[in-house]
Parts: C-alpha cells; structure tokens; sequence
C-alpha cells in the first residue's frame, strides 16, 4: 500500500466526517434550543456546510488518491475505508451537480406543499411536487446505475448492498403470517386495558425517570445528552459525545418511555463505536437498518419484555404514584404491549408496524419501477392497508399523506425500518443462546452483559463488515424473518390466547 495516498485520503475523510458532523450538530441544536428566529441564518449555515461537504467528497484529487492506490492494505481499517471511499466517491460523482441541486430545490417546495395537503387532506396538492421528485430520484437512480432494478440504487444509499430482490423476498414471506397474526388478534377477547397509560404521569418525573432508565441500560452521560424536540432523535456526533432527544406528554406514559429507550439504542450504538477511527468508514455505523436493530432491540425486545418490568415496575409505580396504584404488573404489561391495527405507522405496536412499512415498500418499489402512477397512489395505499392491517383510511391525511419522508425525496428510506425490526430479533435470538441467562438478567437490571455482547460482535466493528456479512457473523445464518416470527408468536400468543 501507497502509505502517502492513503494517509492524504484518511485525512480528507476525517475532514469530510468533521464537516458532517459540525453539521449535525448545528441541526440538534437547530431541533432543541435555537431561537425560532434563527431559522434563516441557521439554513444558510448547514447550506454552506453541506456545499463544502459535496465539494471535498467530489473533489478529483480524491480519484486520483484512489488511483494511485495499487498495493494491498496491511489492516482491516485500511480496507474497510478504500471499500467505503471508493463507494462514496463513485456514487458522489456520479450524479450531476444540477440534479442535486435540483432535488435540494424541489425538496423545500414539496415540504411546504405536503404539509398544506396534509392539513387539508387534499392528495391533488401535494401531487405535482411529488410526481416531480419521483422523476428526479429516477434520474438520479439512472446516473448512480444498478443492476436489476432502479429502486436497487435508491436502497442502497440507507442500507448498502441490499436489493429490492432480498427486499421483497423477505417482505412477500412476511406478509401473510403477520396478516393472520393481526387477524387472530382482531378476533381475541382479550382487551387489554390501554387507557391507563393515559393517565397524568407528570412530565418532571417522567424525565427523571426516563433518565435513569437510559442511564441503567448503560448510555454514558458522560459522553452524551439527552433533550428535547418534537421529533425525537439520536444525533452521533462522536463516540464520545451523542445527544438524544425525547419527548414528554403528560397523558401519554409511552411516548417518552420507550422513545428514550430506542433513541438511547441508537446513543449505545454510537458510543459503542471505535473512537480511533472516528470520522471515518472503520468507525462508522454500518447502514440504517443495522442502526435500527440496535434501537429496536433495546426499545422492544428489552423494554417491553416482563423480565424488565419485573425488575422496574415496582419502582415506576412508586414514582408515578397517582396513575398506577390501582395498576398491577400483568395489567401494566398488557398495556404496553397492546395490539392494534390502527392508520399511523408511528403509533403502530410492534406487532403491526412492519405491515406499515410492507405497505410502503410495495409502492415506492412500484413509483419507482414505473408500475404505478403517481395519481394512483391514495387509492393504492387504501385498498393495501385493508388486505394488510385490516382498516382502511377514510382520508387521506391518515393515508398516504401522512410520512415526511417522501416530501424529502427519500425513496428506499422506509424499508430499513422493517429490516431493523428482523436484525434486531436475529441479533437477539443469537444473544440468548450465547447468554442462557439473559433474560435472568435482564429481571435483575444486569445489562452489561448484553450490552458487552454487542459491543462484541457489533458496535466496535463500524463499517468493516457489510449488513449481510454481519448478520452472518453474527447469527450464523443469512437474514430471515423467522427470529421476528418467533418472537412476535411466542410474546403476543400468550397474551391474546391464541393458539400457535
Ligand atoms: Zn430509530
């Protein structure tokens, strides 16, 4: 290995993660605590970072650095970042200048108009924009080039080396047994009493409360925050200094609770990764996916277990005194993991979110392909929420109006969070035959020991294993939706008495 060219192009990764990052932070910041009048100078600011960003990551002396690499790396650093720089540069240049300007452009103008059609749950309004930034991405897909199919390259930019072939494979397998699943639970008598979670837990409390549990599953607040914003998210500045947001509803137990835990996921992922590496591929997160397994595993598959509310309910009941005296732990259990098919992904239980995100996949891939219209849309999404969850949008402010996420042009973005639910049970069933005390544990507030395990087998190796390869690694078996299967049957069976 040429040691000159691949320090000089480690040294401008570095600078391109620390533009990155100072842009990150000037967005927490832009979410927590800047002064709603700053909005202006705080958009020319992250412009001007992200200029710079584009221009030092499309710069030819990075191609030619790259060229100039002839001989092998000697370390697994060396190799992950030319993998990772090499990837970068060619999709970054790639694409033309005036089509990311284009999109930026359109993007801010769709923004506006999908939150108008969403007020008025008017699809018409948000139509031409949305037919616009289709196009774009397409044009975008067509320069990046793909193999089988466009919407491959859309995928990749959120979860590397995935395919819409694997995509749909696992999604169309998915598909039925969860259905029926939703179905049976439609059908049980039990009902769960959720309305408790809705009485008044006072928000000081909550964020007291909602601070120690972040603290007893192992975020170091010593090496990062956590605040408030109306959208909750886990910021990675660095290893050693990530902020997370929450949010308190006075009548709403959950929506802090386990918005901090998966956030607080998210942070122990970030915490976890190789500070040595900072700012470069070796020490980054591997894919979002990857990066929602992690939340999702602590948020779901910890927080809402009974070992954990063996250990903790006795206390949160003291704490929040006024609202669960009368409540018993089999009672509060329930309500937390209550099932119901309901229109908002964001409110769905873990049950039926993936059907949420099933139900997107299925449209972006064909917006994409080409197989739908765009006009088609609202109807498309209805007729697949009733074959899916079982109810069906009376407007579309409920319906297809209701993500962000297309307004911004991300198409490929939704399906890593189904991906994140499937890693997060793989990723966990392995854990526990690894460690047959695990759930013990957990009913003892001993975490560290999972916590170690993932550390282990997935924080410290940032990017160096691609999603597949590391799922591999560490499960022993290629992704599959039978752990998530497993899970969802063995946990909500029992509670709605269906039979499995
Ligand atoms: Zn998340």
């Amino acid at each position: 290995m040429d040691n000159n060219a691949y320090d000089d192009l480690v040294s401008r990764l570095k600078e391109i993660g620390q533009l990155d990052s100072t842009a990150a932070l000037l967005d927490w910041d832009a979410e927590t605590y800047m002064p709603k009048n700053g909005l202006s100078v705080r958009a020319d600011q992250l412009a001007l970072l992200a200029r710079l960003s584009h221009e030092r990551m499309t710069d030819p002396a990075i191609g030619d650095l790259i060229g100039s690499l002839d001989e092998k790396c000697d370390d697994e650093a060396c190799e992950t970042n030319v993998r990772e720089i090499k990837r970068l540069y060619l999709r970054a240049t790639k694409i033309p200048t005036r089509l990311v300007e284009r999109i930026a452009r359109v993007s801010t103008v769709a923004k506006e108009s999908w939150q108008k059609a969403r007020e008025k749950s008017h699809f018409e309004t948000f139509k031409p924009h949305l037919a616009e930034l289709i196009d774009l991405r397409c044009q975008v897909a067509d320069a990046i080039g793909f193999q089988d199919e466009r919407y491959d390259a859309l995928l990749d930019e959120f979860e590397p080396g995935m395919t819409t072939k694997e995509v749909t494979r696992l999604f169309t397998a998915l598909r039925e047994p969860l259905s029926e699943f939703v179905q049976a639970v439609s059908e049980s008598d039990a009902a769960p009493d959720a309305s408790i979670l809705h009485r008044s837990f006072p928000i000081e409390t909550q964020k007291l409360w909602c601070r120690q549990m972040a603290g007893e599953i192992g975020f170091d607040f010593d090496s990062g925050r956590i605040d408030i914003s109306t959208h909750p998210f886990c910021s990675g500045n660095a290893p050693t200094d990530v902020r997370l947001t929450t949010r308190y509803l006075e009548n709403f137990f959950n929506s802090a609770m386990f918005g901090t835990l998966h956030e607080a996921g998210h942070g122990l992922y970030e915490q976890g990764l190789p500070i040595e590496h900072v700012f470069t591929p070796r020490g980054q997160a591997v894919s979002l996916g990857i990066h929602e397994s992690q939340s999702r595993l602590w948020e779901n598959l910890v927080g809402r277990s009974r070992p954990f509310w063996e250990r903790y309910y006795p206390q949160c009941r003291i704490a929040f005194s006024e609202a669960l005296s009368d409540v018993s732990l089999d009672q509060f259990y329930a309500a937390i993991n209550v099932v119901n098919p309901s229109l908002i992904r964001v409110e769905a239980d873990e049950v039926t979110y993936n059907l949420h995100i099933i139900l997107r996949f299925e449209i972006e891939r064909d917006l994409i392909g080409g197989k739908l219209a765009v006009g088609d849309i609202p109807e498309a999404w209805n007729d697949k929420m009733e074959t899916l969850v079982g109810v069906r949008p009376d407007n579309d402010a409920n319906g297809c109006l209701q993500d962000i996420h297309w307004s911004m042009g991300g198409f490929g973005y939704f399906p890593t969070y189904a991906l994140g639910n499937l890693y997060a049970a793989q990723f966990f069933a392995r854990a526990r035959q690894d460690i047959p005390e695990l759930m013990e544990q957990i009913g003892r507030g001993e975490f560290a020991p999972l916590l170690e395990w993932l550390r282990m087998k997935i924080h410290r190796h940032g990017q160096h294993y691609r999603a597949s390869e590391l799922v591999q690694r560490v499960s022993g078996r290629a992704l599959s939706i039978e752990p998530f299967l497993d899970y969802v049957s063995d946990k909500f069976a029992p509670l709605y008495g269906i039979e499995s």
